[in-house]
């Protein structure tokens, strides 16, 4: 992008220039504005999702880049859906995602005075009427895109008798549905948003704000941009589905004597593959039980996400990655679980842990003997330093690193096969033990002291494989939960599919019984962890002390395209 003709507009933004922040550079350069207002306006009626960080990152990026402001605006004018708790968690979850609206939090509902007092404006001004006919006769008479819409008979009431019957509708004299005020536009307009568009609704409805103060509420578009206006936003960013309420949107701008002028932008909506983003299904979902909560680690949801242990940076960088534009796509959900490993392989503390423990006894180490085996914390970080793990005779390893007959290109442990134990010694196996329903219980294993640390013996020997384990005495029994993608197609939600029959029924796998090294008593919440070739990990919510509990983030690979194959 030239900046060449930029010179007195505020610095531009470093992360490549879209489309609107194109917009944002020519309306600082000519003038128009001289500083950016953002705002992410949330309706209070569920908790965000993946969709939403992508407009917080555009609204709140621009203002951080321009050094602008982000307005926080809660856009709250249904009541029968809204509750404080979604406006707690919404503040929660964008202070989490690391953006600060500082002394600029607002409510739509704030602004019903001023907008109630717009609304008798148009009527003075012969631009709104209220009409009587029932909702079923208004949308039968709003026409469609080839036929024209049919005029209200009440459309031609007089001013004085709008403001009378408006008044009533304030003063609590009708009933749900019973009158509504239009805008007085054009009943024949292309654009059907412009046809007499509804502006106030009696709802005898209790507000989570204003009580029960009022009994009419505004719509979302005769809300929207005067509460813009109000805030003097100066570029309110939206998605695609608003471009047809664009019109409308300038119209009350220009009918009403507002202070100032925002201009609204469009841009595709997020929408991820294998999930469903919308907060009514997620509502479902959560009402239905078929997930535990707007926080169940396998929610799209920013709280999901997070006690999933996915870190705010991953999120932020995603939404970087994927930029924005005007066209709408879909994208892999492996870009995001991608920018988590990303991150989380920088950060993550790397542990030792058996989620699926088969018994290891090494019949040549001393019965009653520990040693203290140097492990490494982080292997692209010496400033992580080193901690001790306790190796004894008996250990745990993971089932699955071990088969009986091993396939080719098998190169864990096996009958008469060595192995590297992970910062401890070689280990061969001699012996497999079975129960009477020929299960394995326990492998007899014999160690090489001169392998010390994992190091090479003297003798020239190889081995191809290392593994992780645990030491038995020492191992933290701890429950841990593999998570998988909560549905089992990639468009789970179409016009051909119900995203509710394509529900994955293994989504959640509980591992009871789990085996950890003893540092991981100390895990704290929040802190990335490495469960050594496992993936990565984070404490759980449900976590304590005598019973810990570990989400997997995600896993080391994504196995997830090879499985599809
Ligand atoms: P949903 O469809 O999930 O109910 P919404 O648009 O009704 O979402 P709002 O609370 O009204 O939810 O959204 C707040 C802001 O977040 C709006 O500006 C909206 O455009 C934006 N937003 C919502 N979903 C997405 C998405 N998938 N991608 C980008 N922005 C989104
Ligand atoms: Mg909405």
């Amino acid at each position: 992008m030239s900046d060449d003709n930029h010179d007195n507009a505020s610095p531009s933004p470093a992360s490549g220039g879209d489309f609107i922040r194109e917009i944002i550079d020519e309306d600082l350069a000519s003038g128009k504005h001289s500083g950016t207002v953002t705002r992410f306006p949330p309706e209070p009626n569920g908790y965000l999702h993946i969709g939403h960080a992508k407009s917080i990152c555009l609204n709140f990026g621009i203002a951080g880049e321009y050094g602008g402001r982000c307005h926080l605006r809660l856009d709250d004018t249904n009541p029968a859906k809204e509750d404080q708790e979604y406006v707690d968690s919404i503040q929660e979850d964008v202070r989490w995602l690391g953006f600060d609206w500082g002394e600029h939090c607002y409510f739509s509902s704030d602004y019903f005075d001023q907008l109630h007092d717009w609304a008798v404006h148009l009527i003075n001004t012969g631009k709104a009427y209220v009409d009587d006919q029932t909702p079923e006769e208004i949308r039968k008479n709003r026409g469609n895109l080839t036929e024209p819409g049919v005029e209200s008979p009440f459309r031609e009431r007089s001013p004085e008798e709008n403001l009378a019957q408006f008044e009533k509708m304030r003063a609590g004299e009708f009933a749900d549905g019973e009158k509504v005020l239009r805008a007085k536009i054009d009943m024949a307009h292309a654009n059907l948003n412009l046809r007499d568009p509804v502006l106030y609704r009696v709802l005898h409805a209790s507000h989570h704000r204003t009580g029960d103060k009022w009994c009419i509420y505004p719509m979302y578009d005769f809300t929207h941009g005067q509460s813009d206006a109000i805030e003097h936003i100066t570029h309110s960013l939206c998605t695609l589905e608003f471009e047809n309420h664009r019109p409308l949107y300038d119209w009350f701008l220009d009918n009403l004597p507002v202070p100032s002028r925002p201009r609204q932008i469009e841009f595709a909506r997020l929408k991820l593959n294998y999930t469903v983003i919308s907060k009514r299904k997620l509502l479902t979902l959560v009402e239905e039980g078929h997930v535990n909560g707007w926080d169940d680690p396998r929610m799209p949801t920013l709280s999901g996400l997070r006690r999933r242990g996915y870190p705010a940076e991953a999120i932020r960088d995603f939404c970087a990655t994927i930029g924005i534009t005007k066209f709408n796509s879909t994208n892999d959900i492996a870009l995001l679980e991608n920018a988590v490993r990303e991150v989380l392989n920088r950060d993550a503390t790397r542990r030792m842990a058996v989620i699926d423990p088969l018994k290891v006894v090494i019949t040549n180490y001393p019965e009653d003997q520990v040693e203290e085996m140097d492990a490494v914390n982080h292997p692209g970080d010496e400033s992580a330093g080193i901690r001790k793990v306790p190796f004894c005779r008996e250990l745990y390893i993971e089932r699955e690193d071990f088969f009986e007959a091993p396939p080719k290109k098998f190169f864990r442990l096996a009958p008469g096969r060595e192995v590297r134990f992970r910062a401890a010694y070689w280990l061969k196996c001699n012996e497999v033990i079975k129960d009477d329903a020929g299960q394995i219980t326990e492998l007899r294993c014999t160690y090489d002291p001169e392998t010390r640390g994992g190091k090479n013996p003297p003798d020239g020997r190889k081995v191809k494989g290392t593994i992780h384990w645990v030491s038995a005495r020492h191992a933290i029994d701890a429950e841990v939960r593999l998570y998988d993608r909560l549905f089992d197609h990639q468009n789970p939600d179409s016009r051909k599919r119900n995203y509710l029959d394509h529900l994955n029924p293994d989504s959640l796998d509980v591992r009871q019984d789990c085996k950890l090294e003893p540092a991981l008593a100390d895990a704290a919440p929040g802190e990335p962890i490495q469960f050594e070739r496992l993936g990565y990990f984070c404490v759980d919510a449900d976590s304590t002390p005598d019973a810990p509990v570990f989400n997997r983030t995600v896993a080391l690979r994504d196995s997830w395209s090879r499985r599809q194959q």
